[in-house]
């Protein structure tokens, strides 16, 4: 690791390694070689670093970027004149002319969006049609009222450039919910182009989705997967992006029956207890859940986390890592030259998905570019690609 990127930040980093990136798309298109894909970027790219992953992406062969919000679509526009952006979740309609100037793509999935966009069609963006098949979240059902709705938009010339649905259990193992939400799709589909309505792109499939490999249409919409998690037992050979690491900033000895942090949750229990401290907490996104549950790797050996994580700080026990030392870096999560500890470990151990794991390492934590053995800032890595 250069340390010029280091000192001047925090001896705690998340290392983002860009050609693991670039495996997992291409890994995923193998799955769905006939389609467009979009990569998902909301959620700051599920933590890794929306900026710097945007111009990478569409390097290597994304066709679309999805976010969340307009404000995640405006960010990524202001360094990327032309990436082709949808937004995936709602946007008001005061904001849609907002969305059109910036040629971003928006989602329509409420009757109220879709009267504002048809009381004042010229000034609609290009929009994707949200149809909902089952996940009872957003989107249009599938009914004699919602085709109409759509057909006049296309009447009005508003540009239908896509129509999509989500599946909610495209992760298990039974396929027969999400084949019944796909039926309903296909069905809707069917019924608008009779009436003369063949969006672009229709898409469906999410990561887990894409590894089925019987739901692709036209675009597939890849998130957790681009990261190297995988989403459901089909997803084999995905490759970790991110890496969470930290410096040891003290280690002493706790004397038999003091307590370690607030409230005293872990004891020492003999006079060789040695404890190292991080700089690192759960303001950083280490959930504070994880304390005295989740451990960490030291050199190639694991040091479980002792006592309550703090907001800044927590604390390893390293009683028996003989070789522990001031300024070692040790692996919270991901892999390191010596080995891997899965972010899906601290997620089980909580009981949520790594998603949420990723999602919470919050933007104190400084992101590092790894790509080839050199390190780059986001900065830096937005100038390289
Ligand atoms: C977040 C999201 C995705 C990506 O899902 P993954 O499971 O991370 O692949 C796809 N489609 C929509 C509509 C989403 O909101």
């Amino acid at each position: 690791m250069q340390d010029f990127v280091l000192d001047s930040i925090r001896p705690v980093w998340a290392t983002i390694h860009i050609p693991n990136f670039i495996h997992n798309l291409a890994l995923l298109r193998t799955f769905a070689p006939n389609s467009a894909l979009l990569v998902v970027l909301k959620a700051n790219a599920y933590g890794h670093g929306a900026n710097a992953l945007a111009s990478v992406a569409l390097q290597a062969g994304a066709k679309m970027l999805g976010v969340a919000t307009l404000q995640e679509a405006l960010e990524i526009r202001s360094l990327f004149a032309n990436a082709p952006i949808l937004i995936l979740g709602y946007t008001q309609p005061a904001l849609l002319s907002l969305a059109a100037d910036n040629n971003i793509r928006v989602c329509i999935a409420t009757h109220e969006v879709a009267q504002a966009l048809l009381q004042s069609p010229q000034t609609a963006p290009k929009v994707h049609i949200k149809i909902d098949t089952g996940m009872h979240r957003i989107g249009f059902e599938c009914n004699e009222e919602n085709l109409e709705i759509i057909t006049e938009m296309a009447r009005k010339k508003i540009h239908i450039e896509g129509i999509f649905t989500h599946f909610a259990r495209a992760d298990e193992e039974n396929l027969v919910p999400t084949d019944t939400q796909h039926a309903l799709f296909v069905s809707f589909l069917d019924a608008l182009k009779a009436r003369g309505v063949a969006p672009r792109y229709v898409h469906c499939a999410n990561s887990a989705a894409i590894f089925a490999q019987r739901y692709a249409h036209t675009m597939v919409r890849a998130g957790i997967a681009a990261y190297g998690i995988a989403p459901c037992a089909l997803a084999q050979g995905l490759l970790p992006v991110m890496s969470l690491h930290a410096r040891i900033i003290r280690i002493h000895h706790v004397p038999k029956g003091e307590g370690v942090s607030y409230g005293a949750k872990f004891i020492a229990q003999d006079n060789y207890c040695r404890v190292a401290t991080l700089p690192f907490g759960y303001a950083d996104g280490y959930m504070r859940l994880l304390s005295n549950r989740a451990s960490m790797l030291v050199g190639n050996e694991r040091a479980p986390v002792v006592g309550n994580i703090c907001m800044d700080q927590c604390m390893i026990d390293v009683s028996n890592i003989t070789s522990a030392h001031v300024g070692q870096d040790v692996l919270v999560f991901g892999q390191n030259n010596m080995g891997a500890l899965p972010v899906s470990e601290l997620s089980e151990i909580i009981g949520t998905i790594p998603y949420e794991i990723l999602c919470a390492i919050s933007t104190r934590i400084p992101r590092i570019y790894a790509n080839n053995n050199r390190f780059y800032t986001e900065e830096q890595l937005c100038k390289q690609f």
